[in-house]
């Protein structure tokens, strides 16, 4: 068959192989304990409607990864579902009328038709849908078992509400005072919340970054610094007129003999008794002012620090001496006590507030190397001094003997706080996972019994768009019968956040089908953990945080044993177009569809691989597809004239040019190294497909020099074999096509990835030492058996040589193979 340069039907070649794979169940696997496992997972996408280039770029690279693995004879799990409850199903049912079930499984059924024809080896047999009554089941069962223990509560807060969306958003989805699904400023709202006890696995998440060494640094830099573990100590700060005491954390504990004031938080319980008497109206107006600014904004230092003297004082327990209590916007309840000593001296919020209302600074620290110059704000550790009988102590010392101190008298003692709160979960949203709870006046508030699980997402209910949960109105969901005393009841409306259901869902994946628990334990001991985690890094405070807190919440269930679920996570970059992120708002989205509809699923795959590497930026461009898709009718060319070559009759078969056959052979197993390592140790998929085309040109150049003979023909046919495993991973359908032609037996994808020479893949340099006038000047490293002109023109090239050289003319230069260039002036 003649083909025109660089065309090929690759419509056809892909639907035809995509059938074959789909009807050979290909990509399914079991449980085999013979085999070395690989689990494979790229995050699941949000049922939005279409496959985004982001997508197509964190699925190819997962699918080589994939492919490669299940050549190398891994048993390898790549599955695919979707996190397909949340937001834009339920506002599309508000603008478009359709409903948010109807608008996701379209959703789904459109994408995943997307995805089959990108190609991708998922098993479709695993797919996990979390809108799905037989999956969001299991999170009201985890819940309920949070619930029995404590875990699950609650409570009346201060909670983050975005006035776009309608709803709370946990603090990490606010995280910069801003809502992170819509960019709209997040305010703050008093209301009934459930919460998950994230804090009690504070100490273990941030232990457990030892164990993540395959994390990207970053990543784990804003693990660490959201989870924000301090140590320091309580100390009690009595109010003799209250009959109470104020608690404090700080962590300087050695600075407390220049305490000047106290800050509470303006939402401490405490001010209510503070404020009363004659100033009680004024007070009172100004905490209630600075309760509704923004906590996050406050949070980022983002406000003029302000407040108020609330008029008392209290008692420091080390000095004895009484000092003013103010209430101030800069502290937050949620950290520590919500109050502080201040120590304007050492502590620079403290001090700018100080500075404002004229309150005393006293020095109590100082440095141990004094350099001069150092202004009256020291913050570091130093000596201690103007501090009674802990004056002369450094810092570390007299922390740790002052609370134990404090600890002796009764006032204080050491203790550890972290920054991270627990998880609020409550979203007053239809498209959810229900909350699996039902409130009696009488007895109070009971779990659903497990048996009556799940509890169902109804049906009818309408979508106005107006404020509360459509689930309110629907009176046949809300009205229920409580589980105690069997009297009526009324049914929890709030949903939860949905990033419970990403939580778990990739243990999900291990038995799908698993009726009597979230997942069977046996498979799910077989496959986790997840053995590399594809994803975006937007997802670092979030999810990925989320999922490693119910990784142990699964354990200290008895479900798993395991304390990590992603040993291994890489982040991939983003995809941009003319230098900014594709987005619908700026216009610069390509569709995958209309691209793989012009050059084909594996032109498309090949050009996003090979123009980064996955954890750097991807800048999309029209000429790369264009040339990926050239390449690949350039390597069907090479294959077929090789495939077609047969002794010509009439003519006598020539001898083998063995110098044309040792640089092919030597080429072939290079690259088979090359490529075998670059996609195992490094994932460095673009390098891996440019050793590919290198090779494509050796085979090309050597092709016409080796045709003439029966043994270089059948060398031609090895390298071209080779080729096509080489490139399978990478462009999976012409690869299967190619391998047929080629006899190859069962699908390319179940092939033996191929071995190679260690000797003749060594990549084999000598080091050329150069001379002028017989005395060494320079050396350069070219390959071994480099031709003698390409020695002198690389030694006379050199920059010190020419240098030394000058303008001198060159009488002669002499070379010896591999070793010396003596150049003689
Ligand atoms: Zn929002
Ligand atoms: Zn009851």
């Amino acid at each position: 068959m003649s083909m025109d340069h660089g065309e090929y039907d690759f419509i056809e070649i892909e639907e035809r192989w995509q059938k074959v794979w789909a009807d050979k169940r290909a990509f399914e696997v079991r449980e085999d304990p013979a085999k070395p496992k690989f689990y494979l997972l790229e995050m699941y996408p949000y049922p939005s409607g279409r496959i985004h280039m982001g997508h197509v770029r964190n699925y190819s690279i997962g699918d080589v990864i994939g492919r490669f693995k299940t050549m190398r004879g891994f048993n390898v799990l790549h599955p695919i579902g979707w996190d397909a409850l949340g937001m834009p199903a339920e506002n599309a049912a508000i603008k478009h009328g359709i409903h948010p079930q109807t608008w996701t499984l379209d959703n789904i059924a459109h994408m995943k038709a997307q995805l089959q024809r990108m190609g991708i080896a998922y098993d479709w047999s695993r797919e996990v849908n979390t809108c799905l009554p037989e999956y969001y089941k299991w999170n009201q069962w985890i819940f309920l078992k949070l619930f029995e223990r404590g875990m699950a509560y609650r409570k009346k807060s201060w909670v983050n509400w975005c006035p776009q969306c309608r709803t709370v958003l946990a603090n990490e989805q606010a995280a910069g005072g801003e809502c992170w699904r819509c960019a709209s400023p997040v305010e703050q709202k008093k209301m009934d919340h459930w919460f998950l006890k994230i804090t009690d696995y504070a100490e273990e998440l941030l232990s457990g970054h030892a164990h993540l060494r395959k994390w990207p640094e970053h990543v784990l830099l804003m693990q660490k610094n959201w989870i924000g573990k301090s140590r320091g100590a309580y100390v009690d700060f009595a109010v003799p007129e209250l009959g109470r005491s104020i608690r404090v954390f700080t962590t300087r504990i050695d600075t407390i003999y220049g305490a000047t004031f106290l800050v509470l938080s303006p939402e401490h319980p405490l001010n209510r008794d503070l404020i009363a008497g004659d100033t009680e109206a004024h007070l009172q107006e100004w905490v209630a002012g600075a309760i509704a600014e923004s906590r996050l904004r406050r949070d980022l230092g983002d406000v003029e620090k302000e407040g108020v003297d609330t008029g008392r004082t209290a008692i420091n327990p080390f000095t004895g001496e009484r000092i003013p209590i103010w209430i101030a916007n800069y502290v937050l309840m949620e950290y520590g006590t919500g109050a502080i000593m201040a120590v304007p001296a050492h502590d620079e919020r403290d001090f700018e507030f100080a500075k404002k209302y004229g309150l005393d600074i006293r020095e109590v620290i100082e440095p141990e190397h004094p350099v001069a110059g150092t202004g009256q704000l020291f913050v570091d550790h130093g000596l201690v001094k103007n501090s009674g009988p802990w004056s002369g102590l450094r810092s570390e010392e007299a922390m740790e003997r002052m609370a134990a101190f404090a600890n002796d008298k009764g006032f204080g003692e050491a203790s550890t706080t972290f920054r991270i709160r627990d998880w609020g979960i409550s979203r007053q949203r239809y498209w959810g996972t229900p909350i699996p709870v039902i409130y009696c006046d009488k007895c109070g508030i009971q779990g659903v019994p497990y048996e009556d699980l799940p509890v169902r997402i109804p049906h009818d209910a309408e979508f106005t768009g107006e404020a509360g949960s459509p689930l309110e109105k629907v009176a046949a969901f809300v009205d229920a019968t409580c589980p105690k005393c069997g009297g009526k009841a009324r049914r929890e409306t709030d949903t939860m956040d949905t990033f419970v259901d990403s939580s778990w869902y990739f243990f999900r994946y291990a038995s799908p089908k698993e009726e009597r628990l979230p997942f069977a334990r046996a498979a799910a001991d077989y496959w986790m953990p997840v053995d590399l985690y594809i994803g975006g890094v937007e997802h670092a405070i979030l999810h990925l945080i989320y999922a490693r807190f119910f990784t142990r919440v699964l354990r200290d269930l008895g479900l798993t044993a395991l304390d990590e679920p992603f040993p291994h996570y890489l982040a991939q970059g983003m995809v941009t177009k003319d230098g900014s992120a594709m987005s619908k708002s700026r216009g610069n989205v390509v569709d995958p569809d209309e691209m793989i509809a012009a050059y084909g699923a594996d032109a498309l795959r090949l050009f996003i691989l090979f123009a980064a590497p996955p954890e750097k930026e991807f800048a999309w461009n029209e000429d790369g597809i264009d040339g990926a898709y050239r390449f690949i009718g350039r390597v069907r060319q090479t294959f077929e004239e090789i495939r077609g070559m047969s002794r010509t009759s009439g003519e006598s078969e020539a001898v083998l040019d063995p110098d044309s056959a040792a640089r092919l052979r030597k080429k072939l197993h290079q690259t088979i190294k090359k490529v075998g390592e670059d996609i195992e140790k490094r994932f460095h998929l673009n390098t891996a497909i440019s050793s590919i085309m290198e090779f494509t040109n050796t085979l090309r150049r050597e092709k016409d020099v080796l045709k003439g003979s029966a043994e270089g023909r059948a060398l031609l046919r090895e390298a071209a074999g080779g080729l096509v495993l080489l490139l399978s991973p990478f462009t999976p359908h012409v690869c299967e096509e190619m391998w047929k032609t080629l006899g190859g037996e069962g699908l390319v994808f179940h092939a033996p990835w191929p071995g190679f020479d260690p000797l003749l893949a060594r990549e084999e340099k000598a080091t050329i030492v150069v001379e002028i006038n017989g005395k060494m000047r320079d050396k350069f490293e070219a390959d071994l058996g480099v031709a003698e002109d390409e020695m002198k023109a690389q030694a006379l090239g050199l920059p010190r040589i020419r240098a030394l050289v000058g303008d001198r003319p060159v009488r002669k230069v002499v070379c010896i193979r591999n070793k010396i260039v003596n150049i003689v002036l």
